[in-house]
C-alpha cells in the first residue's frame, strides 16, 4: 500500500465510522479469519462495525472469536442491507471483483462511500479508492497483519486477532507448505503465537472436526478419481446424488482436491462438484509448478484465483463438464509435461 494512501486512511479512521467488512461468497478460512481479525482490530478505535458475508460457511470456522456477529446476507438480507445503506466505508477482503459477492453487489449499488480492498488474488478490479492488492502474499490474513503494521499498531494485536489471522494463514498456505509461504509468513506466524494464537488448538479445530459422513464422502471422491497420466493430471467428480447419500454439508469437500495433487508426478488436479443448490458444477483447480490454474479457469470455467489454486464453475451437466475438460486439456499437453 502506498505511503500517501496509508496516511489518508489513517486520518479517515481516526474518528469513529460506520464500517462494513465483506468477504467473498462461500468464505473460506482466510476470508473469515481476515474479516474477523480486522473487525477486532478496528473495534479498538470505536468504529461501528459489521461483517456481512454473502452466504453460509463451514462449521469448522465457527470457533473463531466474534464469529457469531457475522451477518449472513442470504439469511439476514434486511439487516445486511440496512448496514450497507448506513455504511461510510466498506472493506472488501480476500476477493478481487464485486462479482464474487453475488447479491451483496446489488445491495452496494447505492453505496457512495469509499471502498478499501485488501486482497491477494490476481487481476483486481478497479473499484476501491484504497487498494492493498499483492499477489505475492500467502493470504489476506498475512496482509491484514501488515495492514495493522502499516499503522504501527502491532502492539494492539490481541489473542483474538492473532487466532483469526493464524487460522487464515494456515488454511490458505495448506498448513505452511505452498510456495506462497515465505520466511516473512513464518515470522508473522511466530509473532501471532507470541500474541496468543494457540496453534495446536487451531489446527485441531479446523482439521480434526470431521464427521463420519464427511470421511465416507472422501472415500467416495477418492474412488471416483480419474488419472490422465499423459497430462500429469487427475480429476475427481462428485454428483449431487453422491453428496446427498453422505448428507453433504457446506465445507465437507474442502481440501479433497489436494488428494489428487498428492499422486506422484501429478501437476494438475481438479474436482468437479455438482451443486446441490444451483444448476451448476463447482470446480476447484490446483497445480504444482508453473502451470497457471488461474488462467486455465479464466479461459474455460468463468473463474480465476491464483497460479496454483483457483475456482470456477460450469453450466453444463457433470458428465458434459468433464468431457469438455478432457477436450480442452489436449491444448495444454506440452505445458503439463
Ligand atoms: P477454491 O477452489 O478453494 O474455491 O478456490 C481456490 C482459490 O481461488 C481461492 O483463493 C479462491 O478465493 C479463488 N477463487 C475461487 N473461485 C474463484 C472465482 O470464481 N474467481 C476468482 N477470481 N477467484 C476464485
Ligand atoms: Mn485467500
Amino acid at each position: 500500500m502506498e505511503e500517501t494512501q496509508i496516511k489518508e486512511l489513517k486520518t479517515l479512521l481516526s474518528t469513529p465510522k460506520k464500517i462494513v467488512i465483506i468477504p467473498h461468497k462461500n468464505p473460506d478460512g482466510d476470508a473469515i479469519g481476515s474479516c474477523l481479525g480486522l473487525y477486532h482490530y478496528l473495534t479498538q478505535y470505536k468504529h461501528d462495525l459489521s461483517i456481512v458475508a454473502p452466504n453460509e460457511y463451514p462449521e469448522f470456522l465457527k470457533w473463531m472469536p466474534g464469529e457469531s456477529n457475522i451477518i449472513k446476507y442470504e439469511y439476514q438480507t434486511e439487516l445486511a442491507s440496512q448496514k450497507i445503506k448506513e455504511a461510510e466505508l466498506v472493506f472488501t477482503l480476500d476477493f478481487n471483483s464485486l462479482s464474487r459477492i453475488d447479491d451483496v453487489a446489488n445491495a452496494l449499488e447505492s453505496f457512495k462511500g469509499d471502498y478499501i480492498m485488501i486482497d491477494h488474488h490476481q487481476a483486481p478490479d478497479d473499484y476501491a479508492r484504497f487498494m492493498y492488492s499483492d499477489t505475492s502474499m500467502s493470504s489476506t490474513c498475512e496482509m491484514v497483519y501488515n495492514f495493522i503494521d502499516f499503522f504501527e499498531d502491532t502492539n494492539k494485536i490481541t489473542a483474538e486477532i492473532a487466532s483469526c489471522l493464524y487460522a487464515g494463514i494456515m488454511t490458505d498456505t495448506g498448513s505452511f507448505r505452498f510456495p506462497s509461504t515465505t520466511s516473512n509468513t513464518h515470522r508473522i506466524i511466530a509473532n501471532l503465537i507470541d500474541k496468543g494464537a494457540e496453534n495446536s488448538y487451531i489446527h485441531n479445530a479446523i482439521f480434526d472436526s470431521n464427521s463420519i459422513d464427511k470421511l465416507h464422502l472422501l472415500g467416495c471422491a477418492l474412488k471416483n478419481l480419474v488419472a490422465l497420466p499423459a497430462y500429469n493430471t487427475v480429476y475427481i467428480t462428485l454428483s449431487r446424488e453422491e453428496l446427498q447419500q453422505y448428507n453433504y454439508k457446506k465445507g465437507d469437500t474442502e481440501g479433497f482436491v489436494n488428494y489428487g495433487l498428492s499422486l506422484q508426478g501429478v501437476k494438475f488436479a481438479v474436482i468437479f462438484i455438482e451443486s446441490v443448490q444451483e444448476d451448476i458444477v463447482k470446480i476447484s483447480l490446483r497445480s504444482k509448478g508453473n502451470f497457471s490454474v488461474n488462467e486455465f479457469s479464466r479461459s474455460h470455467f468463468q473463474g480465476g484465483g491464483h497460479n496454483n489454486a483457483a475456482g470456477g464453475k460450469s453450466d453444463l451437466s457433470l458428465t458434459e463438464t468433464t468431457k469438455y475438460f478432457e477436450s480442452v486439456l489436449k491444448d495444454y499437453k506440452s505445458q503439463l509435461q
